[in-house]
């Protein structure tokens, strides 16, 4: 279960933690009780957009979900594994999204900088 450290947001209960990284499973049955909306789509969609997730039904039924600043190119490849990085070295998925969010917080204060300056 996940809960908001900042809000005590608790998520829905449905949601099982997965072996893929970034990815939570529910079965079908129990997502179209909470999310008929996206249920139908998924019958018809490979992959549904909403908020900050987008969902993806398996073949054996199950719903699929993954936060989509954790893996935007998903639509390539929907499960992320754990890959060698630069120089022979093991770099995990979290640490390539760490220093993901580190440039795109250097290019933000760049862009404070730019703005104080005008
Ligand atoms: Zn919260």
């Amino acid at each position: 279960m996940r809960v908001c450290p900042k809000c005590g947001y608790i998520d829905d209960l449905i949601w099982r933690h997965s072996l893929k990284y970034g990815i939570d499973w529910a079965p079908y049955s129990e997502f179209t009780q909470i999310n008929p909306e996206i249920a139908q789509k998924l019958l018809k969609e490979k992959f549904v957009e909403e908020g900050y997730y987008v969902y993806h039904l398996t073949k054996g039924m199950n719903v699929e979900r993954q936060a989509i600043f954790e893996n935007p190119t998903y639509k390539q490849r929907w499960a992320i594994p754990i890959e060698a990085g630069r120089k022979g070295a093991k770099m995990t998925v979290v640490s390539k999204i760490m220093s993901r969010i580190k440039i795109e917080r250097k290019n933000q204060t760049r862009l404070f900088e730019v703005t104080k300056n005008e």
